[in-house]
């Protein structure tokens, strides 16, 4: 009983919370730098927004950025398989392929990636491969997710069956955005189960997913200000936003209010 009611606090808290603002974590420098990155990464998608019908789709809404250590933005994509009839154009595997053939650097050690969804079999094993420093996402995808957690499993106690880890995997971080939004959008999914019957990408076309997005997208021009080096990667990531996908529209981005409660 007290399970099911802290359960129906936490969503009510998830829901009521102001939605355009992003909840600052408090004194932490690293993860209020991975919840304005990832607020941008909701950005990069927001701003090519395919609609439910599908007609003249790129691909799915799913995106994101790579940073390097000194913060700088250095590469962002979004999933285009449709345009290029191509199921492997995944926005990471473009982002990644993107930087590295412009750049020729073969490890990305010192890089972090922020994708809006949990990366597939696919995009997790170019994350391995490529030894990626870090990779943060939006949003958990369910039975496609933990693909790296799989790999790094021991399953030599199966006998015969079972395999030993996959090399490199247990060391790797795919980690989950602290965001309120990936949060929001886990808990959209379960509330909307009915309009996308568990597809992730179905999901991702719906109206309150479109919202959510477009909320934060907003939370990084809203995002409190803080020390100079939040302000600074703020900043950063806003003149990102601004100059390089919105033309400068993104401050009069504004949603509706289904989302906004
Ligand atoms: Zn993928």
């Amino acid at each position: 009983m007290k399970r099911v009611t802290l359960a129906v606090l936490l969503i009510a808290g998830i829901i009521a919370a102001p939605l355009c603002t992003a909840q600052a974590a408090p004194g932490n420098f690293n993860q209020q730098q991975d919840e304005i990155y990832m607020l941008a990464a909701f950005g990069v998608v927001m701003n090519d927004w395919q609609n439910a019908t599908g007609q003249g789709s790129r691909g799915h809404n799913i995106g994101g950025i790579l940073v390097d250590n000194n913060g700088a933005i250095v590469r962002w994509d979004r999933n285009s398989v449709s345009t290029l009839r191509n199921s492997s154009q995944h926005g990471e595997i473009r982002t990644i392929t993107g930087f590295q053939s412009d750049n020729r650097i073969r490890f990305l050690g010192d890089y972090t990636l922020y994708t809006t969804l949990e990366p597939c079999a696919m995009c997790s094993g170019m994350i391995l491969m490529t030894q990626m420093g870090r990779t943060v996402y939006g949003q958990s995808d369910g039975p496609y997710g933990n693909t790296i957690a799989r790999l790094a499993l021991n399953s030599t106690a199966l006998g015969g069956q079972g395999f030993d880890p996959y090399p490199h995997a247990a060391r790797l971080r795919i980690e989950p955005s602290q965001s309120l939004f990936r949060l929001r959008l886990e808990h959209f999914f379960n509330a909307t189960a009915a309009q996308h019957h568990g597809s992730t990408t179905t999901f991702l076309r719906l109206p309150i997913t479109h919202e959510t997005f477009g909320n934060a997208t907003l939370a990084l021009r809203n995002y409190p200000e803080a020390n100079p080096a939040v302000n600074a990667t703020k900043q950063i990531a806003i003149n990102f936003l601004d100059h390089v996908l919105y033309n400068g529209t993104l401050p009069t981005l504004i949603m509706s209010n289904a989302t906004r409660q």
